[in-house]
């Protein structure tokens, strides 16, 4: 098992709609772990497959007691809104925003054996099985944004300091990939400091 990087917004295959997944076997069932490693690393709540730069309609979640993986989901909402509650990405760091969601969520799918599974939830659980189908189609939460949201949003991940932000995740997670492999030289990364971890979403 291994640690994937994360792709970061302005990433092509962040805004790709996924493939449906079609060979069931030992590179899903890695793509699988390594999905489930990976977000476990960045203390992630889920994780879908184009942003660890695999193109295939999987993700993976983690909250609470709630945890597992859905290959070609099909997701089934309710109209109940979800109060707003600020949620992030892990493809865009250091950024969250109150997303209009709704309350309860029921996703279908497979697992990596090709057995039909079926997950169902409100409050967190629904909203990341919203957040993480919206990936698969190509979409991410900002583009759900309303009006201040929405602005604010735009001209923070257009910043120069934005930039600067992401740069700095995407040089500490490789560093923690680099550990996460037992490399002891990993932290030749330029940048001086050991990063720190367990803040990151
Ligand atoms: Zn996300």
């Amino acid at each position: 098992m291994a640690v994937l990087s994360i792709r970061i917004i302005g990433d092509p295959v962040l805004r790709t709609p996924a493939a449906e997944v079609t060979q069931f076997g030992p590179e899903l069932a890695r793509l699988v772990a390594d999905m489930v490693e990976t977000m476990d690393d960045v203390h992630g709540a889920g994780l879908a497959s184009p942003q660890v730069g695999v193109s295939l309609r999987v993700f993976t979640f983690r909250i609470g007691d709630a945890s597992g993986h859905v290959v070609n989901p099909v997701l089934e909402v309710g109209t109940e809104p979800e109060p707003e509650e600020p949620e992030g990405c892990l493809s865009i760091p250091g950024l969250g925003y109150p997303v209009p969601r709704v309350s309860w969520a029921r996703v279908t799918g497979l697992d990596l054996n090709g057995e039909p599974v079926e997950f169902e939830g409100t409050g967190m659980l629904a909203r990341c099985f919203q957040h993480e189908t919206d990936h698969l189609n190509g979409s991410l939460y900002i583009d759900r944004l309303v009006g201040e949201h929405r602005k604010d949003a735009m001209r923070a991940i257009r910043s120069s300091s934005y930039s600067s932000v992401a740069d700095q995740t995407t040089r500490e997670r490789s560093e923690s990939i680099g550990s996460s492999f037992g490399l002891g030289t990993a932290s030749t990364v330029q940048g001086g400091q050991p990063s720190t971890h367990g803040t990151r979403r």
